[in-house]
């Protein structure tokens, strides 16, 4: 992302907006002892779809799944679920988003990267108090609303707006990313570095940056009955030092911990980094004992054949953002990541926080330069379904209690509405749902075993109002910048 957006975004606003916009005592209520069952459902994971069963939900985690005869004996007094027509799926884990970006929906990923359009006023610079807060609010409402039930925030400064993510119910992680470049500010651009100049580092905002983390994790990690985790992130490469990366990484181990950091997003970052360093971005954190099997390293777009061997030989986690390559208009090397030894996870990054769309796009992205003749062609829908879920689960160091649909892991799923034109007839569930299927669809999300949507109906926020205010600070805002202009194209 433009990663110079958070800061702006982050007006002092307090804890009052998240008060306002999420009604507490939902999420924090004692998980009840009752059970929950689904009955008459489909239960899918990635690698096996369970027809006319039932699934019981105690506390936080699935209790059984079985025939519905058998399981409702199990719990005569359950809170029942009519789940014919339905299908659970695991929730979705996006490992890698930017949620005070959504102020920007409709600017900033249309003019390039990093965005070469200038407007007469910073849109973020507008936002007053608590406003910064009801634009990461919104975004997580998308999550939910498009089947997500584990996050990844990246960014820097999360403590300003963790007590309202916290409120929306959502399994976190808060990925608190930190620089210490000091002449390098974000993102490179295309001409890249002024000429002369070399790339020095701070040891004070090292230092810094490292307390923040720290801060962050004592505040946070393992609240919210351990639905929060705190990781360390190191910003991008060409704004790390080795002695950050070194930091960041004994950080995680100390604590068991993943951690995560940009790569190789763009032809400037390897161009610098070859330039300056004298290596291409993951060789530079080879270099430096970065890699490893709890990084999940963000894009990976343009890594090349020695990358890559480096990144599977350590086994290093790539979360994959499709929608973004897409736009951006290159596809990282997926297969041969995958093929190399890399797990692949899914993520959003900018604007949406949708990775229902996300699983879509992997998969026609990787269709769209096949060569290979069918059958036997990989990634199948299925594939895909395991990177959004299994793969994130190994992202963010839970594969042990989320990802799938087993008895004794989380109830973190979502339910949906398979009576759908573009549903019925199917022969596999997964791909018609990939292929075909709506956010829309989904009915129910339930994370730790609580709803946080029910029939439609998000429990955890004040949806209405939630969206009335952000309608009414996109229009006060944008109003005030004034259009976007897009360049005129010769017409023929
Ligand atoms: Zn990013």
């Amino acid at each position: 992302m433009a990663d110079l957006t958070r800061r702006e975004l982050i007006g002092g606003a307090g804890a009052a907006a998240a008060a306002m916009l999420v009604q507490p005592d939902i999420v924090h209520a004692q998980p009840a002892a009752r059970a929950i069952v689904f009955t008459n459902t489909t239960v899918v994971n990635h690698d096996r779809v369970q027809h006319d069963v039932a699934l019981a939900v105690v506390a936080d985690a699935i209790a059984a799944i079985g025939s519905t005869a058998q399981i409702l004996k199990q719990y005569p007094n359950a809170d029942l679920y009519d789940g014919r027509y339905k299908a659970l799926f695991p929730g979705l884990i996006n490992c890698h988003a930017h949620l005070t970006a959504t102020l920007q929906r409709g600017f900033n990923e249309d003019f390039g990267f990093p965005n070469s359009m200038t407007l007469p006023v910073n849109p973020s610079s507008l936002l007053q108090g608590e406003e910064a807060q009801l634009m990461v609010v919104v975004g997580a409402l998308e999550a939910i609303r498009t089947g997500t039930t584990t996050f990844v925030e990246n960014a820097g400064n999360i403590d300003r707006y963790a007590g309202a993510l916290a409120k929306t119910g959502l399994r976190w992680v808060f990925a608190e990313s930190i620089r210490d470049s000091e002449n390098v500010p974000g993102p490179l651009t295309p001409d890249g570095f002024a000429k002369g100049v070399t790339p020095t580092f701070s040891q004070q905002a090292r230092e810094e940056g490292m307390q923040r983390i720290s801060d962050l994790f004592t505040a946070w990690h393992g609240k919210n009955q351990g639905r929060i985790r705190v990781f360390p992130a190191a910003a991008l490469t060409e704004t790390s030092s080795p002695e950050l990366l070194r930091a960041v990484r004994e950080f995680a181990d100390r604590h068991g911990l993943g951690y995560t950091i940009h790569v190789n997003q763009s032809i400037a970052e390897y161009q610098f980094m070859e330039k300056f360093h004298g290596l291409r971005p993951a060789a530079y954190l080879d270099r430096h004992g970065f890699l490893g099997p709890r990084l999940f390293a963000a894009h990976a777009r343009y890594v090349d054949a020695g990358e890559i061997a480096l990144l599977g030989k350590t086994r290093t986690i790539i979360s994959h953002q499709a929608g973004m390559a897409a736009n951006r208009g290159v596809n990282p090397p997926i297969p041969a990541l995958r093929e190399a030894g890399c797990p692949i996870a899914l993520g959003t990054d900018n604007n949406t926080n949708d990775v229902f769309e996300v699983m879509r796009i992997a998969l026609l992205m990787e269709r769209i330069r096949r060569t290979d003749p069918f059958p036997g062609v990989r990634p199948q829908p299925e594939d895909i379904l395991a990177d959004a879920t299994d793969g994130g689960a190994q992202a963010v160091n839970q594969q042990q209690t989320i990802g799938s649909l087993e008895v004794g892991k989380k109830a973190d799923l979502f339910v949906l509405d398979t009576l759908k034109p573009y549903l019925q007839p199917h022969g596999r569930l997964v791909s018609a749902v990939v292929h075909g299927g709506h956010p829309s669809d989904i009915e129910s999300v339930m994370i730790d075993g609580e709803f946080v949507m029910r029939h439609n109906k998000v429990l955890t926020m004040d949806e209405g109002a939630i969206l009335r205010q952000a309608a009414e600070v996109s229009k006060r805002i944008w109003d005030k910048v004034g259009p976007v202009t897009i360049p005129r194209l010769p017409r023929p």
